[in-house]
């Protein structure tokens, strides 16, 4: 007998047919033998439904009811869930997350989990009842409900897992794993069987929609197993785990790319010190995130700089900057929308060398100009044209022989 906790995303319980489905799923489980415990998300689309019609009333809704009105959509599944397997003859309780004890910060909409009581959980277990837990909420120290960030129900199955000591941590969602690249660009592109913490860290950074990034950490900090598998099939996915030494062998074990940025350039800068902080801080304190900075050196006592952010942010990210260069007198702002960031990552390169320069040169060979290049202890990102993006992606996937051999 295994405790086994199994998560179901959003596609997975995107209506009452693949909700019959999943129930099914659950209810093997559980004739096998197995303690059973549940986190879904809310039905597909209905956490952007309930966001876009508060947007309707206000431009910036109040925080504090975003957390109560998103909360509605994982309270949905879950009984749904729990009526579907009571009326199937199983034993099942919805409980939803201040009912298990999951305690948060107070930061609505991006709250943290600070701890998990568990008892009714467990008491439920030791009744031999399957547990249904909501997903991506939590609850504060008043009695508040908060909610965990978009994707936050993988956080939530993590954290449960961690709490309750499951042996499996099981994460169904509408992809069979973790790919060497995205599938849908990279026909060679291979199911990876394994991989560390750290690589699904930089790939959930990189914007792999897999696995929230915050889910990733706690795995990492908790040393949970957690498995990514479909819940269209009976596959093994992709098990996300601690480092052994076989990774270190293997140099580069994913590509990926993203076309979610756009970059922007002051050009004429004065040299001066503080310069960088007179340009970044406004935008930071805009609340937007920069990714990639570079300063590059001219003659004279001038500079360019460049950074990089999200295209959701780059209108606001470009206003703010012309306001800043007339204020230091820079020449001129130019931004760019139309880029994309190729990335390289592997634990292997802690222990090889000339990964940078194989990348450069693969590119080279296909003619690809490098416009930024950023890097972290176990990977490489270089900024290129977007209309590249799949002849890149594809031509690094075959480079460090990722293709798949059939
Ligand atoms: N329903 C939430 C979202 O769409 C949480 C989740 O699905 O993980 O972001
Ligand atoms: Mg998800």
């Amino acid at each position: 007998m295994a405790l086994i906790v199994q998560k179901y995303g959003g596609t997975s319980v995107g209506d009452l047919d693949r909700i019959r489905n999943v129930a099914g799923r659950i209810a093997k489980t559980y004739d096998q033998g197995n303690q059973v415990v549940v986190i879904l998300s809310a039905m597909s689309g209905v956490t952007d439904t309930l966001i876009k019609t508060a947007e309707k009333i206000t431009e910036f809704p109040d925080k504090r009811e975003m957390d109560v009105l998103m909360a509605t959509g994982e309270q949905t599944t879950v009984a749904l869930m729990a009526i579907t397997l009571k009326s199937m003859g199983y034993e099942a309780q919805s409980l939803l997350g201040y009912q298990v004890g999951i305690l948060t910060d107070s930061q609505s909409c991006s709250a943290r989990i600070l701890d998990i009581g568990a008892d009714r959980l467990k008491a439920l277990l030791a009744d031999n009842s399957i547990v249904i837990v909501a997903g991506f909420q939590g609850c504060d120290a008043k009695g508040d409900i908060t909610t965990l960030g978009r994707g936050g129900s993988d956080t939530s199955a993590v954290a449960v897992a961690a709490a309750i000591n499951a042996d499996a941590c099981e994460i169904y969602t509408d992809v069979d794993g973790v790919y060497t690249a995205d599938p849908n660009i990279c026909k060679r592109a291979k199911k990876l069987d394994r991989i560390c913490y750290d690589e699904m860290l930089e790939m959930a950074s990189l914007g792999a929609k897999v696995l929230q990034i915050r889910s990733v950490e706690f795995a990492m900090k908790y040393n949970v197993p957690v498995h990514v598998r479909s819940s269209f099939n009976e596959e093994e996915g992709t098990m996300v785990v601690n480092e052994d030494a076989n990774m270190e062998k293997v140099v580069v074990s994913s590509v990926t790319h993203n076309k979610n940025e756009a970059r922007i350039t002051l050009l004429k800068v004065p040299d001066e010190p503080g310069i960088a902080s007179r340009i970044l801080s406004p935008i930071s304190d805009a609340g937007i995130i920069v990714d990639i900075i570079i300063q590059n050196t001219r003659s004279g006592n001038m500079t360019d700089l460049t950074f990089t952010v999200s295209k959701t942010d780059y209108k606001a990210a470009m206003k703010i900057s012309e306001q800043t260069a007339k204020e230091i007198r820079a020449e001129q702002v130019v931004g760019d929308e139309n880029i994309a960031k190729i990335s390289v990552i592997g634990v292997g390169m802690r222990s090889h060398s000339g990964v940078a320069a194989k990348m450069f040169a693969t590119l080279a060979k296909e003619n690809i100009n490098i416009l930024l290049i950023s890097t972290s202890e176990i990977r490489i990102s270089c900024i290129i044209e977007e209309k590249y993006t799949e002849l890149a992606v594809r031509a690094l996937h075959t480079a460090f022989e990722l293709d798949k051999t059939e």
